[in-house]
C-alpha cells in the first residue's frame, strides 16, 4: 500500500515542515494549494493534482494559517490518520468558517504544531464533521466554506 504523503507544491511555504514533500506523484497523496496571490485563483500544482487523481485541499490565504495546517497535516500523515483529505479539508473549512484563535494554539509551527485540542482528537472530530460539498469532489463542515474548492458549503437540509 502507498503511504498517503502531504504535498505542498508552492514553492518555499512548507520550507522546514517535516513529513511535507513538495511533488504530487501519486493519486493517494493529498495537496495542499493556496489561490494565487495575485487573484487568479487557480493555485499552483491543481492541474497536476487534479491530473494524479490526488485529493486537494485549499488552505488559509495567510501564510502564517497555511503553514500552521501544513504541518498538522504533516503529522496527522506521519501517524496513518485515516481519510487524512477529508480531515484536512475540514480542517481548512473550520479555519474558513469561525475563529482561527480558537483552534490555532501557536500559529507558526517549525515542529510539531499546537493545537486548542490533542492532534489525534483533532482529526476525528474533522473527520466526523466533514460533508460532501454540492460543488465539487471535496467537502467541508456545515456552515463553513468547502476545503477542496473555497466555496460556501449549503447548509443541511
Ligand atoms: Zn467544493
Amino acid at each position: 500500500m502507498t503511504p498517503v504523503r502531504v504535498v505542498v507544491p508552492e514553492p518555499g511555504l512548507a520550507a522546514g515542515i517535516p513529513g511535507v514533500e513538495t511533488e504530487p506523484e501519486h493519486p493517494e497523496d493529498v495537496v495542499l494549494l493556496r489561490a494565487a496571490a495575485d487573484g487568479a485563483g487557480v493555485p499552483a500544482g491543481a492541474a497536476v493534482a487534479r491530473a494524479l487523481g490526488a485529493a486537494t485541499v485549499l488552505l488559509p490565504p495567510g501564510r502564517v494559517e497555511a503553514r500552521w495546517v501544513a504541518a498538522v497535516a504533516g503529522t496527522w500523515a506521519a501517524d496513518t490518520t485515516p481519510d487524512l483529505g477529508r480531515a484536512v479539508q475540514s480542517l481548512v473549512s473550520m479555519l474558513a468558517g469561525g475563529d482561527p484563535g480558537a483552534l490555532i494554539r501557536r500559529p507558526d509551527p517549525d515542529g510539531t504544531p499546537a493545537a486548542s485540542l490533542p492532534l489525534p482528537v483533532l482529526a476525528r472530530l474533522a473527520i466526523r464533521a466533514w460533508r460532501p460539498c454540492p460543488h465539487c469532489a471535496g467537502g467541508g463542515v456545515v456552515r463553513g466554506t468547502c476545503g477542496g474548492c473555497g466555496r460556501p458549503m449549503e447548509a443541511a437540509a
